[in-house]
């Protein structure tokens, strides 16, 4: 069976990058990593990497190679030809470390026959969840990528997706090939799917994207299930626990040598304890979400980068994920939302004029987030007030300008496309 385009289309743009990839070499687009890479990285005597959105992996074995990770699917076929002129041997394995697209797009081009495709067992459900609602994530992955929105196709139903694995294991899944040996386990983190590919010969931990050069996005913006702290930090030390002299990210460079990995994964491990903890201890105490976003600050010594996931996020998505949308105002237990007032306010504050006027003020003075709360209340009044428009542009811009995290500005640039248009 064919997979249907739509789903395809999802599972593409469904993915994580840390942006690292993209500031560092001053490429606008996180679709266009590694596109100057012209020969794979050489990690070591058998392991090679094609850098993409979403890196290949590839271990030459006497008995032929094992593929780990695919990318997404328009970097598939450049990543293969960059491995395979390393090594054309036959393909024997495909290890998937998760269900994002960007780690499954090449599965069917570097499939061949008696390949076979091994993946965590939660793979199947995670598939079609990202099938099932593979209408709401292409218009989230459009917006959070700045890409236009690809053609919807019908609804393939909750349990339509394709699934490419035959080989589906629980906690742990081994076997040796051309003398070496693989040890694959379940380490559930930005998926719960997710997996480690271990090779003892190698010291060699391939680690998907439980860790790469960013805060985690442990919520992503264009919607996700809750990714579990707790789950992060336990595959984390389970990585630590097997020594690697070299681990390899699924984005980003390998690391080489314990003493370099175990300081950034157990510095990576204890920022997501700490700011898990602290989630804790302010809802304990009766905090709201918003002030523990506020409140909460990585200590230097713990600083990892925003790049890619932002604290702030993780921390509501921390939140929201033990607790869920309710958050105790007797009003929101309806469907009547606070914007519903909007348009009454305006009309107390003098009009949307007044208000554009007020925002413009805010702007002046650096609160850009607030003076994009009043121009939605003046919008709410009259939705094409021109003032209004021109002010949030320029908040909009203000923010895109000082932002240093994709997926922040792939969001800003497709609300000021949304205005420009
Ligand atoms: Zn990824």
């Amino acid at each position: 069976m064919t997979r249907p385009r739509f789903a395809f289309l999802a599972a593409l743009l469904a993915s994580a990058l840390p942006a690292q990839q993209t500031i560092s070499d001053g490429v606008t687009s996180p679709l266009r990593a590694g596109a100057n890479q012209t020969k794979a990285t050489r990690v070591n005597e058998a392991i090679f990497q094609a850098i993409g959105f979403g890196n290949t992996m590839m271990v030459v074995t006497s008995e032929g190679n094992v593929i780990i990770d695919t990318s997404i699917a328009n970097q598939a076929e450049r990543n293969k030809k960059l491995l395979r002129a390393e090594n054309a041997g036959p393909v024997k394995y495909i290890i998937l470390t998760h269900a994002h697209g960007d780690h499954t797009g090449g599965v069917r081009l570097w499939k061949q026959d008696g390949t076979q495709v091994i993946a965590q067992k939660n793979h199947v459900e995670f598939v079609n969840y990202q099938t099932r609602l593979s209408g709401f994530f292409v218009r989230r992955n459009a917006a959070q990528f700045a890409m236009p929105v690809p053609q919807a196709r019908p609804w393939p139903g909750n349990y339509g997706a394709k699934i490419e694995p035959a080989i589906l294991f629980d906690d742990r899944y081994d076997f040796t090939l051309g003398g070496v040996g693989f040890e694959i386990y379940h380490t559930p983190g930005e998926t719960p799917d997710h997996a480690t590919v271990w090779i003892p010969k190698y010291r060699a931990a391939l680690v998907g994207d439980n860790y790469y050069e960013s805060f985690p996005n442990m919520y992503t913006l264009r919607g996700t299930e809750p990714r579990p702290a707790l789950d992060y930090i336990n595959s984390l030390n389970k990585v630590l626990a097997l020594k690697p002299e070299i681990v390899i990210p699924s984005h980003g460079a390998p690391i080489h040598g314990n003493a370099e990995i175990t300081r950034r994964l157990t510095r990576y491990r204890d920022a997501i304890q700490y700011v898990h903890d602290a989630v804790i201890k302010g809802m304990n105490e009766g905090k709201d979400v918003f002030a523990l976003m506020r409140e909460i600050k990585l200590p230097a010594k713990l600083e990892v980068g925003e790049s890619y996931g932002r604290l702030t996020w993780s921390i509501r998505g921390i939140y929201e994920g033990y607790a869920g949308w309710f958050d105790g105002n007797p009003a929101t237990m309806y469907e009547t939302p606070a914007s519903s007032a909007f348009p009454d306010l305006v009309k107390l504050a003098g009009g949307p004029d007044r208000v554009a006027e007020l925002a413009m003020e805010r702007v002046k003075a650096g609160q850009f987030v607030e003076s994009l709360h009043l121009t939605a209340g003046a919008l709410s009044a009259d939705p094409r007030h021109s003032k209004a428009l021109e002010v949030r542009l320029t908040a909009l811009k203000a923010l895109r300008e000082r932002s240093h995290n994709s997926n922040e500005r792939g969001w800003l640039d497709h609300a000021i496309l949304g205005i420009q248009k």
